[in-house]
């Protein structure tokens, strides 16, 4: 069977091989042809002429032997198809077409060896029949010659031959032979061609390298004897420009036109126009070479002529009318337009190598590319650079920062993985990473950094000069403090006489009737105060206690004092209100000293005046005694250096922008100065006065309105002069972030974390919070409401501060409160007509304020009724099950002893089971004795219960009774 296998197996590899053997010659072409640099196709074309070639042997091989081969090549394979499997035979025909498959044989020379031992074996007789194809064989020798290698057929071929058959073998081994010969013949003789090819284009490589390296050479010689020709010009220019050498020449007028039109021959005298310049160049490079002596030597010229005789256009010229304008062709000539841009390219006697004409526009655009190209790169490795990282920075801002393009910044990192925009933030390590990549230096700096030396510069010793000090007014609500800083400000000598009209600015300056000044604050509340000082803004130099002779020492007043004492600043009292009849200052004095101040009449080292708001009485007095105060604190403040300073107030006027009180600590501040206040800058577009008036400067001490802010400051923030706006801008952007990050922090803290929120649900419910939208009059204001209010909250109930602003009340204000479901405060401000009208639509509350007092305790209030009430519980007694009754409609009613105390209908019940309680909550619902209804049943007594939706009674169990009392809390 599996001979019958065999033939079909043979007859399909005959076929296969047939499609194969072309192979061969192909590769040969291929590699032959690699050459060439042409495709692969275009080898084969060349592989077919070539066989041709060798094929002709090949078939001519055949030709001759055509007889004795025909048999030959059919032997072998018609044993191979016949001999063994007679079925086959049927087949013959077509095995026989492919019986060409012998011939190849010779090709294949591994076969060969195998042939003769092989030849004993195939059988004979076949053959006969088969000669009878022959001629069919010479048809497809060809392909059949490839045929060949298939080692198989062989292989089942190996009987004996008869000597024809070996002798055709032999003959065909032969042939293949010569073939092979043939063959490596002509890959030798197409090798040897190659290697001339190649030789001979290494020679024309090396030429052209050659060649390019002369005219590298030529070309700077060129260059060099140019540069010196242009220098040489230069200097003679220089000596003989004057007398142009033009001048003597035209014996007309126009002639030097002509030529200058016709070509280019008055060059010297054209040199320095950018025209001439252009259409000289189109003189020939000898010519221009020759010009820059021309200036120079009077034969020049004529050397020039001589030249230019040489030419077309010159026999033209001297030809006739000079009117011919022949010359303009001639840049139109294949050089001119070569010779126009040298022209451009060197002004003077741009004389450019033969060579460089032949070059094209192009190419040489290319290799000026090529150069600087080349130079950026090294000027590249050459650049690096110390780059300031803060803590987070844009790739944008790195990549300004290194002098780099962002899109290799953002290259570098998506390298590594990380993709990201320009405007993508990254931390310091990955932009020090990327820094260093690029090969720059990094200096790191935290962000606070850009702070540094902003403020608490020292001051020159030298410089120091006494300022006036700063008073803040303090104490308990009513006492006068208004009244004594109206009284006080009456005083100001300055004022009075320029009669200016005092503006309320948070601050004023009056100036005594000794001479002196003395700056008052005039903040909202004590809690302004603290607030300001918390934000590091040590702003006073001393306190005025203001207390009521009439009234004695209040809250708001040990309130004043603990704040005094916490900013350490020393306290002066001023006893007010002495002409009130009931006034006694003696009781001040003594209450005072419940509060640790000993004043100077008790032996004590506080300052205390008995002053009259209302009379003036005792007030210059006060005043000296805020002098001597100052005195001995030795105020004092460079007056010279940039302002630093605080500010006091501040607030978006409609028709001014933002302005804001700064009260200036050292140094002057001036219009035009640059001035960062916490995340806001301006540049100082004006001063004002307290009294509304426009200053050139504000020294130490001074309280000014600002303008020139771009956005509204905070109170209690502190301002400087920095030198640039880049600084300013630096400052402001950290000091945003920084803000911003406090209030993202802070609301993350008002929602709670997810411990927070599991808690609460655990509870049955959060913390209670009343939202609430403020606004006030001015910064100070709104600040202190805040801090005021974030107080007053418990973990219970808190108020939550939605917005916080200056201003009137807006619309938005009331969308604000409205989404969530918040009561807006007005301290000091109304609200516009459209927010009023919007509010009454939303049912939106809108309650208005002049005292924060009053203010703060309406919110608490309000939150006091958010607490849930306490609950306590009052025993009343108990009784005990002794025997359970099913009534029906009544349900299960239990007869019962009190056993102390006292049950009352309606009170609560707990029933308890062996001392544990099994029930709580419901109410006694029927309390009987003797069938009658009773409301309460004392100890000892027996009495029948029930109770409600609870009747799991049994003998036994004991009922408490009890009343449940709520309590009402406040904050
Ligand atoms: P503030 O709340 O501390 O600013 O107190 P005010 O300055 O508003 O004064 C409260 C009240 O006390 C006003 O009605 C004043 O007229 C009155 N008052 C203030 N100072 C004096 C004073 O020296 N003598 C008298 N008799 N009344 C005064």
């Amino acid at each position: 069977m599996s001979d019958t296998k065999t033939p079909g197996d043979k007859t399909l590899h005959v076929s296969a091989k047939t499609l194969s053997l072309p192979k061969r010659p192909a590769e040969q072409n291929t590699v032959r042809q690699s050459f060439s640099h042409g495709r692969s196709k275009a080898v084969v074309v060349e592989t077919v002429k070539r066989r041709t070639g060798p094929a002709a042997p090949k078939e001519a091989a055949p030709a001759p032997a055509a007889a004795p081969a025909a048999p030959r090549p059919v032997a072998p394979v018609a044993p191979a198809s016949s001999a063994r499997q007679p079925i086959a035979v049927n087949r013959p025909a077509p095995p026989a077409a492919a019986a060409p498959a012998p011939a190849p044989r010779p090709a294949a020379p591994a076969p060969r060896p195998a042939a003769p031992a092989a030849a004993p074996r195939p059988a004979a007789p076949t053959p006969a029949p088969r000669a009878a194809t022959p001629p069919a064989a010479p048809s497809t020798p060809r392909p059949a010659a490839g045929q060949a290698p298939g080692g198989r057929p062989t292989g089942i071929v190996l009987r004996t031959l008869t000597d024809q058959e070996r002798d055709a073998r032999v003959h065909a081994l032969t042939d293949a032979k010569r073939r092979e010969e043939e063959d490596r013949r002509i890959a030798e003789e197409n090798a040897r061609r190659r290697a001339e090819r190649e030789a001979r284009d290494q020679q024309e490589r090396e030429a052209a390298e050659t060649r390019k390296r002369d005219e590298e050479d030529r070309r700077r010689q060129e260059e060099e004897r140019k540069r010196r020709a242009e220098e040489e010009a230069r200097r003679r220019l220089g000596e003989i420009t004057p007398p142009s050498p033009v001048t003597p020449r035209p014996s007309d007028g126009r002639r030097p036109q002509n030529l200058d039109m016709i070509g280019r021959r008055p060059a010297p005298a054209a040199q320095p126009t950018n025209k001439d310049a252009q259409q000289r160049p189109a003189a020939s490079a000898g010519a221009a070479t020759a010009r820059p002596a021309a200036p120079g030597g009077r034969t020049a010229p004529a050397a020039a002529a001589d030249d230019e005789s040489d030419r077309k256009v010159v026999i033209r010229r001297p030809g006739m009318p000079l009117k011919i304008i022949t010359p303009p062709k001639a840049p139109k000539g294949p050089g001119g337009g070569n010779r126009d841009r040298r022209g451009r390219l060197t002004v003077t006697t741009a004389t450019s190598g033969e060579d460089e004409r032949t070059r094209s526009v192009a190419s040489f655009r290319r290799r000026m590319q090529r150069m600087s190209g080349h130079r950026q790169v090294e000027e590249k490795e050459k650049l690096s650079r110390e780059v300031t990282i803060p803590e987070t920075i844009t790739i944008q801002d790195l990549a300004n920062r290194m002098a780099e393009r962002a899109v290799d910044v953002i290259k570098l990192l998506m390298k590594q993985g990380q993709i990201h925009k320009i405007t993508d933030t990254i931390d310091a390590d990955t932009a020090q990473l990327v820094a260093e990549e690029l090969g720059h230096t990094v200096r790191r700096v935290a962000e606070a950094d850009v702070l540094e030396g902003l403020f608490d510069e020292p001051d020159l010793e030298e410089h120091l000069e006494p300022r006036p000090p700063v008073v803040t007014i303090m104490g308990h609500v009513d006492h006068g403090k208004t009244s004594l800083l109206d009284a006080i400000r009456k005083t100001d000598v300055v004022a009075g006489e320029a009669g200016g009209i005092t503006q309320h600015i948070g601050a004023y300056q009056i100036t005594t009737p000794s001479g002196a000044q003395i700056t008052f604050i005039d903040t909202p509340g004590h809690a302004a105060f603290t607030a300001m000082r918390a934000r590091g803004a040590k702003i006073t130099d001393m306190v005025v206690l203001v207390v009521a002779a009439d009234d004695g020492v209040m809250p708001q007043t040990i309130e004043a004092i603990s704040h005094a004492k916490a900013a350490d600043v020393p306290i002066i009292v001023a006893i007010n209100k002495i002409d009130k009849p009931g006034a006694n200052p003696q009781r001040v004095r003594t209450e005072l000293l419940q509060h640790d101040i000993q004043v100077e009449s008790m032996g004590g080292s506080t300052l205390e005046f008995e002053v009259s708001a209302l009379t003036g009485q005792g007030l210059d007095e006060l005043l000296e005694g805020l002098l001597l105060q100052a005195e001995v604190l030795d105020l004092k403040a460079d007056p010279l250096r940039n302002a630093e300073g605080t500010v006091i107030e501040a607030k978006l006027d409609r028709g001014r922008g933002p302005v804001a009180t700064v009260l200036v600590q050292r140094g002057l501040l001036e219009p035009g100065d640059i001035i960062v206040a916490g995340a806001e800058w301006g540049r100082v577009r004006a001063l004002v006065s307290d009294t509304g008036e426009m200053i050139e400067e504000a020294g130490p001490s001074y309280p000014a309105q600002v303008l020139g802010f771009n956005g509204t400051p905070d109170a209690g923030d502190r301002v400087a002069v920095v030198e640039s706006e880049a600084r300013a801008r630096e400052i402001t952007e950290y000091r945003a972030r920084v803000k911003r990050e406090r209030a993202a922090a802070r609301a993350s803290v008002n929602r709670g974390s997810l411990a927070d929120m599991m808690r609460d649900l655990r509870e049955g419910g959060g913390r209670k919070e009343f939202p609430l939208v403020i606004k006030g009059d001015v910064g100070g204001s709104v600040e202190a409401i805040l801090t005021a209010l974030e107080k007053l909250g418990n973990e219970e109930v808190g108020a939550r501060i939605l917005h916080g602003g200056v201003g009137a009340i807006t619309e938005s204000d009331v969308t604000l409160a409205q989404a969530s479901g918040a009561v807006i405060i007005g301290f000091n401000v109304r609200a516009h007509k459209e927010a009023r009208e919007a509010a009454e639509r939303a049912g939106i509350e809108i309650r208005y304020y002049n005292i924060i007092y009053n203010l703060v305790d309406d919110v608490r209030d309000a939150m006091s009724g958010m607490l849930p009430p306490n609950l306590r519980e009052e025993r009343l007694g108990e009784a005990k099950i002794l025997e359970v009754f099913d009534v029906s409609k009544i349900g299960k009613v239990a007869g019962c002893r009190v056993m102390d105390g006292r049950v009352e209908r309606g009170a609560h019940i707990r029933l308890i089971r062996d001392n544990v309680v099994i029930h709580e909550g419901g109410r006694l619902q029927t309390l009987k004795r003797f069938k009658d209804d009773v409301s309460s049943v004392v100890a000892g007594q027996e009495c029948g219960m029930s109770f409600d939706n609870y009747d799991k009674i049994r003998v036994g169990d004991v009922i408490e009774c009890f009343h449940v009392h709520e309590e009402r809390r406040s904050l």
